[in-house]
């Protein structure tokens, strides 16, 4: 049996205080950053499918001079494997957190 190990966005519903802050400061970038991505890929894929690439996500990643493979790796670890799973996987845990 394969061992699954919890991604951890799946718990950042339980985080608050001191634990919150800390998942915040590991980050590979700014919480405004992440706000700013998810909203950036709702809005492309509203014109354009996704081709199962991260390209909106890279593009982003380089015009906002993020740290790509930080970024890539944190996002890849909690399910994003492309832009429509990043929305899928994650920008819901996110926007339920924080908005
Ligand atoms: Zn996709």
């Amino acid at each position: 049996m394969a061992i699954v190990k919890k991604r951890e966005i799946e718990q950042l519903a339980q985080l608050s205080g001191e634990e919150l802050e800390r998942f915040l400061d590991r980050l590979p970038g700014t919480r405004t950053q992440f706000d700013r991505l998810f909203d950036y890929l709702e809005m492309k894929l509203e014109d354009e499918p996704c081709n199962h690439t991260s390209r909106f996500t890279m593009q982003f990643i380089m015009q906002n001079m993020m740290n790509f493979g930080k970024v890539s790796g944190w996002l890849s670890q909690n399910g994003g494997y492309c832009d429509c799973k990043i929305m899928e996987e994650i920008a819901p845990l996110w926007w339920e957190k924080f908005s």
